[in-house]
């Protein structure tokens, strides 16, 4: 199909007893930046191995850019794979590393060099050709993984947590500057990752693994605001899961309900709901926390049950924080904020 990456239709993998992917139906576009996220043991490095061809499936149909290719070997499919540990040839320089591809493939010496030290300057090495991967350091190493993963210029690069072993701060950068490659070379990029805040800040769509499904597709905004599931309204981001039937006032019908902790204020108890379309709750501050740019409020509710509210430090001070524990407050929010997701049985 016209525009279309990757298409999975039924894929499913079983090694032995543990079904690891329990049918996984997904389209990825030419050129978007896709995440699959999930914790650990949802299925979605299985998923990413399959599309590579490391890994056949028990069931189902794989199509790269409309062609089938689920029996298809790896160096047969159009798809280069980044893994976390880079796994570069410590014995050769940074330009050999990644001109190796290209001389597996028999591309003339003079071409490879000129394409190895333009992927290079991709990802801002220029000048460190002759190194070995050893001189280098961890953000750099990650660079030259890239670099090489660029060279041959597949249709889909699949990542594998690349960015897990770097700290958070290299971490962060690296992100930035990804997102920024990845809109450079427009090539489709899918990017495992278990850190919802990562897959929040580089995709522009997201798909959320649950033991081995899939249970929302969608833009990082659409996942945050609108989560399709109680699973995925905890996962990615803070939640608050409140029942619409026991918390009279809180919200308007039976159901399970997410509110986002940044959409709570709270008020001072006498304080009046002056607007119809707003819901509140009273309580006891449980637990306050100061974060720096926000402080995070613990209440019991009066109605039973915990929220979680997280008010920006306009300001606020550490000393005034304090001083909230054990008051009591209104907690208040928009009822268009307060969304309804459906609990599987
Ligand atoms: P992580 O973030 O920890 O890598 P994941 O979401 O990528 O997790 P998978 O690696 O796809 O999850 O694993 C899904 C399930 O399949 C897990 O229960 C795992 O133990 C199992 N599994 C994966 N590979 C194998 C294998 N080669 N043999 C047996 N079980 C496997």
């Amino acid at each position: 199909m016209e525009g279309m990456a990757i298409r999975l239709q039924g894929l499913r993998k079983s090694f032995g007893e543990t079904t690891a992917v329990a049918g996984v139906d997904l389209e990825i576009r030419d050129g978007e930046f896709f995440s699959m996220l999930g914790p650990s043991g949802s299925g979605k490095t299985t998923v990413l191995r399959m599309i590579a061809g490391f890994e056949a499936p028990s069931d189902g149909r794989i199509e790269l850019a409309g062609q089938e290719v689920t029996g298809l070997a790896p160096f047969e499919r159009d798809v280069h794979t980044v893994f976390q540990d880079y796994a570069l040839f410590p014995h050769m320089t940074v330009e050999q590393n990644v001109a190796y591809a290209l001389k597996v493939r028999k591309v003339p010496k003079a071409e490879r060099l000129v394409r190895a030290r333009k992927a290079l300057a991709e990802v801002r090495l220029e000048g460190f050709g002759k190194r070995r991967p050893s001189q280098l350091s961890g953000g750099q190493r990650q660079r030259v993984a890239l670099a090489r993963a660029l060279v041959g210029r597949p249709r889909v690069l699949l990542l594998d947590e690349p960015l897990g072993a770097l700290d958070l701060k290299l971490r962060e950068q690296m992100q930035v500057e990804l997102k920024a490659l990845q809109r450079e070379v427009g090539i489709t990029f899918v990017f495992v990752t278990h850190d919802q805040e990562e897959a929040l800040t580089m995709s522009d769509r997201i798909a959320v693994f649950h033991q081995g499904r899939i249970e929302q597709v969608g833009t990082p905004a659409e996942v945050y605001e609108r989560p399709a599931t109680a699973f995925v309204a905890s996962f990615v981001g803070t939640s608050n899961l409140l029942e619409g039937e026991s918390a009279h006032r809180i919200v308007g019908s039976p159901g399970t309900y997410s509110i986002r902790p940044e959409k709570i204020r709270v008020l001072k108890e006498s304080a009046e709901a002056d607007q119809p379309e707003h819901s509140t709750a009273v309580g006891t501050v449980a637990e306050v926390v100061y974060l720096g740019d926000a402080t995070r409020f613990l209440v019991d509710l009066d109605a039973g049950g915990r929220l979680t509210a997280l008010q920006q430090n306009l300001e606020t001070s550490s000393e005034d924080v304090a001083a909230y524990r054990g008051t009591r407050v209104r907690l208040q929010w928009h009822r268009r904020h307060a969304v309804a997701v459906p609990v599987p049985d």
